[in-house]
């Protein structure tokens, strides 16, 4: 009987936290229809697919990178696909007075800022850490404190809308991750000012969600060509992420982990058993292949 306790009991609470987590689920795509979206990084990758689904779910876009012919076909494919409006703004997130203009952007031609989705990512090199210290300083402006500028700058509007915020993240940002020294910096940055940011949201009763996204390796083309010859698992479906991340928004999720094998069960071995983990992450390497790169 003592045995049958012993079993019984976790099982059933194992049970009860499943449904209780699958309850929970209850997405549905008019929740996010006439809402008042920025995209940014939104001319290709995972940002290009949040852009369509967006468009389908009936949102206003207003999407934002480097490159204006690639962002001008995204928006053509929107409207397509049933988008209330799309636009863009192109510049370069190295420059916060430009971060600054996409929100304003988006309060002039859209009346307002329903969910921010921080996506972007600058351009880093797949090795050894090479000690180039303006390197992290420029990726820290482009991956981090952009993200913070355009924050800033939406807040107003968040709180008048009681909106969202979205901010795309990895694994390398939970855990160290060899390779991405630089890129991995400004993505635990992101965990720690968004992380602080939502206590402070919650103890001043600000109703504006922050979902933090933990992403592993997803298929899109920057990643594969810097990392498919280096990683052993293969890539997830970048439009299927996309989708994950959008539900999570919706749901107003604290975070959101994708895929959840791959990510969230790992990090649970984090705090009791962290040397294991980072074998585990150094396991999934081939770092013979690396001068390849
Ligand atoms: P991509 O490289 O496919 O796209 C990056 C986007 O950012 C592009 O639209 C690019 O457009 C834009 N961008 C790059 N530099 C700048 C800049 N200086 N200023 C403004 N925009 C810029 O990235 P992914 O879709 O793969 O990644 C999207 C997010 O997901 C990132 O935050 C990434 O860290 C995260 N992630 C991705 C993983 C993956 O395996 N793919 C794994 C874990 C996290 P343009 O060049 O035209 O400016």
């Amino acid at each position: 009987m003592g045995r049958l306790q012993k079993i019984l009991i976790p099982f059933l609470g194992l049970v009860l936290a499943f449904w209780f987590y699958s309850a929970r689920e209850n997405f549905k795509p008019e929740m996010l229809k006439g809402k008042r979206v920025i995209v940014t990084g939104a001319s290709t990758g995972i940002g290009e697919q949040m852009a369509y689904h967006l468009a389908r779910m009936g949102s206003h876009i207003l999407i934002t990178a480097r490159t204006e012919a690639k962002l001008q076909k995204v928006v053509e494919r929107c409207l397509e696909l049933g988008a209330a409006s799309a636009r863009y703004v192109s510049g370069t997130m190295e420059d916060m007075a430009f971060a600054e203009h996409v929100v304003k952007e988006a309060e002039t031609l859209l009346g307002g800022l329903d969910m921010l989705i921080l996506n972007h990512v600058g351009a880093s090199y797949f090795g050894y850490f090479n000690g180039d210290v303006g390197h992290v300083r420029k990726l820290l402006e482009i991956n981090f404190l952009s993200y913070v500028a355009m924050t800033v700058s939406a807040l107003p509007m968040l709180k008048k809308s009681e909106g969202s915020i979205v901010v795309v993240s990895s694994m390398a940002g939970k855990v160290g991750f060899p390779f991405t020294v630089p890129y991995s910096a400004t993505k635990f940055a992101l965990d720690g000012f968004f992380s602080s940011l939502r206590q402070e949201f919650s103890m001043q009763s600000i109703n504006v969600s922050i979902t933090l996204c933990i992403l592993g390796f997803i298929d899109t083309e920057s990643a594969v060509r810097a990392a498919a010859h280096l990683l052993l698992p293969p890539p997830a479906p970048r439009a299927e992420c996309a989708l994950e991340i959008l539900k999570g928004a919706a749901l107003r999720r604290r975070e959101l982990y994708y895929r959840y094998g791959a990510t969230r069960l790992p990090l649970l071995l984090r705090d009791w058993a962290a040397e294991l983990l980072d074998y585990l992450v150094r396991s999934r390497y081939r770092p013979d292949r690396l001068k390849r790169n």
